[in-house]
């Protein structure tokens, strides 16, 4: 056998590696639960009903993403842009199995075995070692976007970088199947940095972006030119935490997070037509149903929730979301559906007409025992 020298320095850089699964919901229809749709467009959302269907598409496959759609966009338009396109509801079930598969890859390569997930489809590993072993970031990132291919038939693209920061931002400028090193030199990282737009740093979203620009500020290269008291004004007890990250600086450690657990289960129904806006006994009627069928989830899922949120989209597009706590996890259905319809009775507009109405549970907690909670409210 082989013998591998590794010699790990305290002054050496460390490299983190990001990994993000391209389209992610699309490919796991494409690649694992419908092969007969790899290289088709591939919506995964709500059904068009040619044209007249009036959801949102989810997630496009990069086919689809050629025809112009992208996720977000109505179905409706999705359709018009190409009917061929195959669209599908989706079971989100596999993709949470979709997702801890290619996680445990991914551990296989992480150094200690720490995975950082960022989301569902995208996650952080430390690859000091890695590299060392291996000979050099990109030989690291080709073997991982090998295995999850191989093993796991997803498609991902890694961006490899001195940190976490970095590393997010590299991801995103080869997609898909790309692979980005940035680094490990700070003047090559400032430099990676210094000609994208401000909003390219995780964190900073489209109303900070905003902000950023009445003050003049569009680039991260005019950040790194700046001292913290002039990014003040725009950026106020923010100003220290941008200044590092438009150079590059970021000392988060990877701390494992744990197995996957469920965050919230929710449902939501688009109307047909608008809903007016005194057809009360229907619209609770939608809700309860709505609070059925994630009570039955929450039954066969042994969870318990503290939290209900109802989200209501009006016909001008314009929407709320207003939630309820209750001071202990529960999973009685009457306390969900009383909850559900308090807050909507409350907190919504009686003069608009609906599109949409949702209804979620989070604070989620394994529960062993059955606990009604109708006391405390
Ligand atoms: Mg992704």
């Amino acid at each position: 056998m082989e013998t591998l020298k590794v010699i790990i320095g305290s002054n050496m850089s460390r490299w983190i590696m990001h990994t993000d699964m391209d389209a992610f919901y699309a490919s796991v229809e494409q690649y694992r639960n419908h092969p007969e749709l790899v290289g088709r467009p591939v919506c995964v959302g709500h059904d068009p009903k040619g044209g007249k269907g009036r959801g949102v598409v989810r997630a496009a496959s990069y086919e689809a993403r050629a025809k112009g759609i992208r996720s977000g966009m109505p179905v409706s338009q999705a359709y018009r842009l190409c009917p061929d396109a195959a669209f599908i509801q989706g079971e989100f079930e596999s993709y949470g199995v979709a997702s801890d598969e290619f996680m445990e890859l991914l551990r296989e390569y992480a150094d200690g075995g720490r995975i950082r997930r960022a989301s569902i489809d995208e996650a952080y590993i430390e690859v000091t070692e890695g590299v060392q072993l291996f000979g050099g970031p990109h030989k690291v990132a080709s073997l991982i976007q090998e295995s999850i291919w191989d093993v796991a038939k997803l498609p991902c693209s890694i961006g490899a970088a001195p940190n976490m920061a970095v590393a997010k931002v590299a991801t995103g400028m080869n997609k898909p199947r790309g692979i980005t090193i940035v680094g490990p030199d700070p003047k090559d990282v400032m430099r990676f940095l210094e000609a994208l737009p401000v909003d390219a740093i995780n964190g900073i979203g489209t109303k900070t972006a905003e902000r950023l620009a009445k003050f003049g500020i569009t680039s991260l290269g005019q950040i790194q030119r700046m001292t913290i008291p002039e990014l003040w004004p725009a950026m106020g007890r923010s100003s220290g935490w941008l200044y590092r990250r438009a150079r590059g600086i970021d000392e988060r450690p990877i701390i494992d997070n744990g197995p996957r657990v469920r965050k919230s289960i929710s449902k939501d129904r688009t109307f047909m037509e608008d809903v007016e806006p005194d057809a009360i006994e229907y619209l609770h009627g939608v809700l309860k149903k709505m609070c059925n069928r994630i009570g039955e989830k929450l039954r066969k899922k042994t969870l318990r929730f503290r939290t209900v949120t109802v989200k209501i989209r009006y016909s001008d597009y314009s929407t709320i979301q207003r939630s309820k706590s209750v001071p202990v996890e529960t999973d009685c259905p009457d306390v969900l559906q009383r909850l559900a319809v308090e807050i909507f009775a409350h907190r919504r507009d009686r003069e608009k007409s609906l599109r949409l109405v949702g209804v979620k549970v989070s604070g989620l907690k394994e529960s062993s025992e059955q606990l009604c909670l109708t006391d405390f409210l």
